[in-house]
């Protein structure tokens, strides 16, 4: 490619989101180039895509590929593993309640990055640039992306899609409002001797969730969000040791386990970027928002940036538009505020109402659990929003 060969928008990172943001804008005849960043090591961990997130893959034409690695989340159940004094009743949410055959779909990381990745490098439309970006730099009309290997590339429109420590972000100059938890989220597979029955678990404990979600065949991933110590300790457990201790945290309801190799371990916080756009510049996902693990919301917020951007370029491109021009980037802004900062204050509800001591606190979530199991609409709005609907 000639130096400076000009393209409409340039995506920065080959994570999930990046990848998906390309391939829709390709798919939508947007001249589009995509820059990886380095070869990333094995992920063993998993994603739940929710159905809002099935059905954007599946507009971009790759939801086809993943189908297969993926296990469908049929039914989720609630359960309180407090000791506390006031305890909700289990709550089991159905699809079939809303019309649909299942919430969304379990995929490994890598099954789903490597499956996004092989869709892009078929795409003719898109040129791929397997290597990092080091410089942005904006001008009036357009922004100019430099490599670490090949001539820059230049664009009307460049998105950070890299990640948490977005080195787009930072070119822009956008800054992040940051808070920590006091919990780790320790994850790890294991195989079972019960069928899942593609069901979910969600066992509220004082520590925080502790999650089951199906993989395909009598497999589940784990995500226990516990203290720091105690990530510590199950780091540090043999595989025996781990796949008991897991197994009891489980209540033994998916029968014997026994862990898989490679488990994480990663620190609960919340960020926000300040804004997701700045000249010629917008952010997706991660580069512009970290949420902790919990309720399976993070990629699926990401998707959504990503379904919202590719809608608005395309909608500018048909009108003959500037795809970077500040108009758009606003009205990006605008349209994805609500529903990062709705679901962000919704996490953070949930995980401080499971750690706090305070009883009334405690009786609130006990109650609103006891509502969602009795209020037929209310569960129906609540589940359409947990796949990620918007709020009527
Ligand atoms: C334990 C755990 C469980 C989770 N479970 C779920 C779940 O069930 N459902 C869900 O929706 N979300 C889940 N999430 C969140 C989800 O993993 C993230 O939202 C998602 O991985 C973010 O994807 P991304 O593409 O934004 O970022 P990343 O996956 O971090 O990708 C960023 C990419 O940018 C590249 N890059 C970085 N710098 C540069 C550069 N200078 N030039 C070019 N490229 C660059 C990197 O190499 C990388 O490939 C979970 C998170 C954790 C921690």
């Amino acid at each position: 490619m000639a130096a400076h060969e000009m393209h409409d928008v340039v995506v920065v990172g080959g994570g999930p989101a990046g990848l998906a943001l390309a391939l829709g804008l390709a798919a939508r005849g947007i001249s589009t180039a995509l820059v990886t960043g380095p070869e990333r090591n094995v992920d063993h961990r998993t994603t739940a895509l929710l159905e809002g997130s099935v059905r954007i893959l599946d507009d971009f034409g790759v939801w086809s590929r993943l189908a297969a690695s993926t296990a469908p989340l049929r039914d989720m159940r609630i359960a309180d593993a407090t000791r506390r004094l006031v305890r909700a009743p289990e709550v089991t949410f159905r699809s079939a309640e809303i019309g649909l055959e299942a919430f969304g779909y379990n995929i490994e990381n890598d099954a789903l990055r490597l499956g996004l990745l092989a869709a892009a490098l078929e795409q003719p439309r898109l040129h791929v640039a397997r290597t990092s970006v080091t410089r942005v730099e904006v001008d009036d009309t357009a922004a100019t992306v430099e490599l670490a290997e090949g001539a820059p590339l230049r664009a009307r429109l460049v998105v950070g899609a890299d990640g948490r420590g977005s080195l787009v972000r930072a070119a822009a100059g956008i800054g992040m409002r940051t808070h920590a938890y006091p919990q780790v989220a320790f994850t790890a597979t294991v195989r079972h001797t019960r069928p899942h029955e593609e069901i979910s678990t969600e066992f509220h404990t004082e520590s925080g969730p502790f999650t089951l979600v199906p993989l395909p065949g009598d497999r589940s991933s784990i995500v226990c969000v516990v203290s720091e110590r105690e990530a510590i300790r199950l780091m540090g457990l043999s595989e025996a040791d781990l796949s008991r201790e897991l197994e009891a945290r489980a209540g033994s309801i998916l029968g014997r386990f026994t862990v898989e190799p490679g488990r994480g371990a990663f620190p609960l916080a919340a960020e926000t970027a300040e804004t997701l756009v700045a000249p010629r510049i917008a952010l997706v996902a991660e580069a512009a928002h970290i949420m902790p693990p919990i309720g399976a919301q993070g990629l699926n917020l990401g998707l959504r940036d990503v379904a919202e951007l590719v809608a608005l370029v395309d909608r500018a491109a048909a009108l003959g538009e500037d795809v970077g021009g500040a108009e758009l980037l606003a009205r990006y802004d605008r349209a994805r505020r609500s529903d990062i900062e709705g679901r962000m204050r919704a996490v953070d509800v949930l995980n401080r109402s499971l750690l706090s001591d305070f009883l009334p606190i405690q009786s609130m979530r006990g109650f609103g659990l006891y509502l969602l199991d009795r209020v037929g609409p209310l569960r129906r709005a609540v589940m359409r929003l947990g796949i990620g609907e918007r709020a009527a």
